[in-house]
């Protein structure tokens, strides 16, 4: 994700030289997150939406495996009326808490055993509001709504495991009146006419986070390319499609120049879409398809396109470990801009290094241990985040760095790994101990002294 605040602070200090659940969820900054004793495997939502009235007429199968006997269980779902469940085609029980929708099956599932629930469900969904005041959640625009789910919005319209660390595989189908388009995470399977209708549906194979799903309706047209060889889907409000054209079709370059650090795009699919959401002010790394809520300039797009192998692709444990996500995107657009013309990563570093801790709110809370959830999105996460890879690169050399980030894309592809993990890593293709170096970057207050001669 990226804020407004922080792309102007990044954007004009990179291209300044440029013209242009498992158990009881264990989830520390969420804890009213996730449920216990399943896994998901695979969702399968039909949403057909009303953009005039705001009203969602929805059903959603859910493929789960348990991971002890369940006599019941339950899934994130904010507001809405339920009116029908099944477990394994057959009717069972349910009420509601705050955030959930309980079920209690006829038969309870065996520890280890797959099983399918149904839910039907109906009303306007609502945006939520985060602990540092941030809006996802379902967000009605002009001409239609859009959803982002980072980090706990997605349950505002889909009845789901909501923790970063249970990826399953997302078919999404959205029926929306005629002149309106549709999309979502993946592949457009089919578009049906259906009266005075449409119904777009998507379908995403690989195992995607929930807070990853994207849903976006309202007027423009989806456009399928094909650069590299990799089937992409555009979709632009009307009102952006001038001012963006130019950056959007940089996202080729941006791919095959982050493919050629990290190894190959993670996803078979690729594509942007932009829309008008002038309260929303970020853009997500929506799986396969980052969405723009304002049109973007080209380090937001070298920023989201970054997360499809920091965030995306390789997932989070936690969200305490968000560093994993926001400092990698953050370093992706300072060496992207040291390669194409602009300021170095290391000459970034030394300015940021120079602003006096009086003048800044970057430092605190360390990366690494944001302590709170309302520090989730803090600047300190993404640029003193950054900052962590480029003093390890200055430590273990460029051709190091490339080749740890390159393991860490590859090794945890698809999966979802903790800051631990990375450490591990880092000692091994560095064979040095950096015990020392994280523990003052990541988790020691204020600004790591020693690095203004870098
Ligand atoms: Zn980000």
């Amino acid at each position: 994700m990226r804020r407004f605040a922080l792309i102007a602070l990044v954007a004009t200090l990179a291209f300044a030289a440029v013209a242009a659940a498992a158990e009881k969820s264990k989830e520390p900054f969420f804890p009213r997150s996730g449920n216990a004793g399943y896994k998901v495997d695979e969702y399968e939502a039909r949403l057909g939406y009303q953009p005039r009235t705001g009203f969602l007429n929805a059903q959603v199968w859910i493929g789960a495996r348990s991971t002890q006997r369940l006599s019941r269980f339950s899934l994130d779902l904010n507001g809405l009326h339920v009116t029908e469940v099944e477990v394994d085609g057959e009717a069972a029980h349910f009420n509601r808490g705050r955030g959930k929708l309980k079920v209690t099956p006829q038969t309870p599932i065996k520890d280890r055993e797959e099983f399918a629930v149904f839910v039907r469900y109906q009303g306007k969904p609502q945006k939520v509001t985060d602990p540092d005041g941030g809006e996802e959640g379902w967000i009605r625009t002009d001409d239609g709504a859009l959803a982002v789910g980072e980090p706990v919005g997605t349950a505002a319209w889909l009845p789901c495991n909501n923790v970063p660390n249970d990826k399953a595989s997302f078919e999404i189908t959205i029926s929306v009146p005629r002149g309106l388009e549709a999309v979502s995470n993946g592949r457009l399977a089919l578009v049906e006419r259906e009266r005075d209708r449409r119904i777009f549906h998507w379908v995403e194979n690989e195992p995607m986070s929930p807070y990853l799903a994207l849903v976006d309706i309202g007027r423009g047209q989806l456009v399928k390319t094909r650069p590299d060889g990799l089937p992409t889907w555009t979709l632009v409000d009307p009102r952006q499609a001038r001012a963006s054209r130019k950056v959007l079709a940089q996202l080729p370059d941006i791919i095959r120049f982050e493919s050629g650090i990290y190894g190959d795009y993670p996803f078979d699919w690729a594509g942007s879409v932009v829309d008008v959401a002038p309260r929303l002010g970020y853009a997500l790394e929506t799986q396969t398809r980052p969405i723009y809520a304002f049109v973007p300039d080209l380090t937001t797009v070298v920023h989201e396109t970054a997360h499809q192998w920091f965030g995306d692709s390789v997932g989070l444990q936690r969200w305490p470990n968000f560093w994993l996500n926001e400092g990698f995107a953050t370093w992706t657009e300072w060496y992207y801009a040291e390669r194409h013309g602009g300021r170095s990563a290391r000459q970034i570093f030394r300015r940021l290094y120079r602003v006096p801790a009086t003048q800044t709110d970057f430092w605190d809370p360390p990366s690494g241990h944001p302590g709170t959830p309302k520090n989730l999105f803090a600047t300190s996460t993404y640029v003193r985040g950054g900052m962590t890879l480029e003093a390890l690169r200055a430590e273990i050399g460029t051709q190091k760095l490339l080749e740890l980030l390159r393991r860490w894309a590859a090794g945890h592809a698809y999966a979802s790994a903790d800051i631990e993990q990375f450490i591990q890593l880092a000692e091994e293709v560095s064979g040095r101990d950096l015990g020392r170096f994280f523990h003052r970057w990541l988790y020691q207050r204020g600004k790591p002294s020693g690095y203004g001669s870098l």
